[in-house]
């Protein structure tokens, strides 16, 4: 060996054995401001990057919509608090141990910890690799990461100090940036609105979700589920046959929004996701109710407890200048965040006697285990945090109560029936609850109406309620075991399509009219702008409802309602049973009309069937194989052909 290597390896021999007494006395002395400032750079850094990584696999996953638990963008700032928090108590641990054992080296275990943590998250994010292999891969990272940096500690410790600042200040400008834009493109919004005409009412409409109206006392139900809903019901106007433009959340809510049919606004199913917004194109750039009354001088609010189907993220906040969709508490925030994701999945899925269960409860977090349907509950046991009726409420009142100025146009989406049925827990249970799916889909009924008065009542107290249009209907009903199906969206039976639909307006419309001609709901908004008297009929297709009690004649003129229901990914398991012995929606479109007598539901590849909607209301006896049945289908299929083709 040359001299010169020899001296080479001793220097080298040197300089590791000095590293590594620097290393043992940093080990030994691990220092909690240390170990803070290691967990602080890891959590900001691991939640800036998880939320970035959640928005753009959200939207690479699009097709997978309803399985996925959704973010918009304050995920960007709730993720690094909540991997920060996390974080920082797995410090607090590894300090503590630390104090009893001084050969636990904690800077190196707290290195080792925090970077499994923080690979385990951006690979778990992706939503496409198995739990499994993410701790195998995240396990292999740490070791070597743990690894490299023990023999660099030094400068390793040196650049956390000297970029940890750094980062605190992304965050925080990533929260200023975030909230401060939300804040100012209301506020902003709100100032640019023009005069509303004088004494302009107030418009409220509330989608009480998966509500069919046979359940209703005041459509005939033999269960008192709906007082409050009768009483305004008894105000105003009640609609016996309303029928639901399609029979799953998505479209419905899209076509109460435009005042179209599925086939015309396009979002038949959940489409891709933009990488910059949905802009004007979104809902086959038709005018949306928010848009129309914007421009009237309203100031329009969306508050929805239907986090999967009725949000801004999926391209219906179009005309909204405020949208409460996700984080409305930190229960919801925190299950949004993978980590929440992974605590939810792990603890929130155990059995009323466990401690978990029982801790949450001493906590006063209850409302976490509240379970909701949005996430992957059937798919691996995460499930997002239930929003009830009375957080939607007070959501509305909060953004009410901050405005005088401009005559409000709210619209409330209600999912407390929906199921998993029965309300919240804890909630008074009606006498008729035995604990049958039935009496729970009810008692989910009665919550909602309960909560529907209480809003009433609040409105009342503000002097509101006499000048404020109220609109009560559903987007679609719920199978609840009729035909063989459970839930909806897959067929367009009775029971999925006719849907309350109440209107009250006090001293401008009739009392405690019933109309028994079928409408649909999606003339809801042609309907708000007649009521307004706005002469903006252009903006959507008429008749509006009003026109039944100006002149009851129309009521034997009147355009019979259509359904549509396009071929659909979305229908679950228990529903995908019926295929082959009923016709539904897995292997192609299907449309319903309803007229004063009949119901004609055709399928693309399946054929028509036809019920007697007015004598056979369990849709019982299919008629297309009878001499009049045929006959009937055939005139009124082309009367649908004329009528799709007219619109
Ligand atoms: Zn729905």
């Amino acid at each position: 060996m040359r001299y010169v290597d020899w001296v080479q390896r001793m220097t080298d021999r040197h300089f590791a054995l000095e590293s590594q007494l620097r290393t043992r006395s940093f080990a030994c002395a691990a220092p909690i401001g240390t170990l803070l400032l290691i967990a602080t750079w890891f959590g900001i850094f691991a939640g800036l990057t998880e939320g970035v990584g959640l928005l753009i696999f959200q939207r690479i996953n699009w097709p997978q919509w309803g399985r996925l638990m959704h973010v918009s963008k304050e995920i960007l700032w709730i993720s690094p608090l909540v991997d920060l928090s996390f974080f920082l108590i797995v410090t607090f641990l590894v300090w503590f141990l630390s104090r009893f054992s001084q050969r636990i080296p904690a800077i190196r275990v707290l290195a080792f910890l925090l970077t499994f943590l923080t690979i385990y998250d951006w690979l778990t994010l992706t939503n496409r690799l198995y739990h499994r292999a993410c701790i195998l891969l995240a396990l292999g990272v740490a070791v070597a990461f743990t690894r490299w940096m023990t023999k660099r500690e030094t400068s390793s410790i040196c650049f956390w100090k000297r970029s940890t600042l750094w980062l605190a200040v992304v965050f925080l400008l990533t929260w200023v940036a975030i909230q401060g834009e939300k804040w100012a493109h209301e506020r902003i919004a709100v100032a640019k609105l023009p005069a509303a005409p004088q004494s302009s009412p107030n418009v409220l409409v509330i989608v009480i979700d998966t509500l069919r109206a046979d359940h209703l006392s005041s459509y005939g139900y033999g269960r008192t589920t709906s007082p409050e809903i009768d009483r305004l019901a008894s105000q105003g106007v009640l609609f016996e046959n309303a029928i639901a433009p399609c029979s799953w959340s998505l479209p419905a809510h899209a076509s109460l929004l435009t005042g179209r049919a599925p086939s015309q606004h396009g979002m038949q199913n959940v489409q891709p996701m933009p990488w910059l917004g949905w802009g004007q194109n979104s809902l086959g750039g038709y005018s949306t109710l928010g848009e129309v009354l914007r421009q009237r001088g309203y100031r329009t609010g969306a508050f929805s407890a239907n986090r999967v189907y009725f949000t801004s993220n999926v391209g219906l906040g179009r005309g909204f200048i405020h949208f409460e969709d996700y984080f409305d508490s930190v229960g919801d925030s925190f299950v949004r965040t993978l980590y929440g994701r992974e605590f939810a999945r792990l603890y929130l899925n155990r059995t009323e006697k466990s401690k978990v269960t029982r801790a949450l409860r001493y906590l006063g977090l209850e409302s976490w285990l509240d379970k909701d349907s949005e996430g992957s509950g059937d798919f691996g046991g995460a499930y997002g945090v239930r929003k009830r009726a009375s957080v939607v409420n007070q959501e509305l009142l909060q953004w009410i109560d901050r405005d005088q100025r401009h005559p409000f146009f709210a619209f409330l989406n209600y999912l407390d029936v929906h199921y998993s049925y029965g309300g919240p827990q804890g909630y008074p249970k009606p006498d008729w609850d035995r604990g049958t799916t039935i009496d729970e889909y009810d008692a989910g009924l009665k919550y909602v109406d309960d909560y529907i008065g209480r809003l009433l009542g609040e409105l009342e107290q503000r002097r509101l309620a006499r000048n404020t249009i109220v609109v009560i209907t559903s987007d679609h009903g719920e199978s609840l075991g009729a035909h063989g199906l459970t839930y909806h969206g897959a067929a367009l039976y009775r029971e999925l399509i006719q849907i309350p639909l109440v209107l009250s307006y006090p001293q401008q419309i009739p009392q405690g009219l019933r109309v028994a001609a079928p409408v649909s709901n999606t003339a809801i908004a042609a309907t708000i702008m007649d009521l307004l008297g706005a002469g903006d009929q252009g903006a959507f297709p008429g008749p509006p409802l009003s026109a039944l009690w100006k002149s009851p004649k129309l009521q034997t003129k009147w355009p019979d309602p259509i359904s549509e229901l396009a071929q659909t990914d979305i229908i679950v398991a228990a529903d995908r049973v019926v295929e082959g012995k009923i016709p539904i929606a897995t292997n192609g479109w299907m449309r319903s009309m309803v007229t004063p007598r009949w119901h004609l539901i055709t399928h693309e590849k399946l054929g028509n069937q036809l019920y007697d909607w007015a004598n056979d209301r369990n849709e019982s006896r299919n008629l297309i194989d009878s001499a009049e049945g045929h006959a009937t289908a055939l005139r009124l299929a082309a009367q649908f052909e004329a009528g799709t083709k007219a619109q």
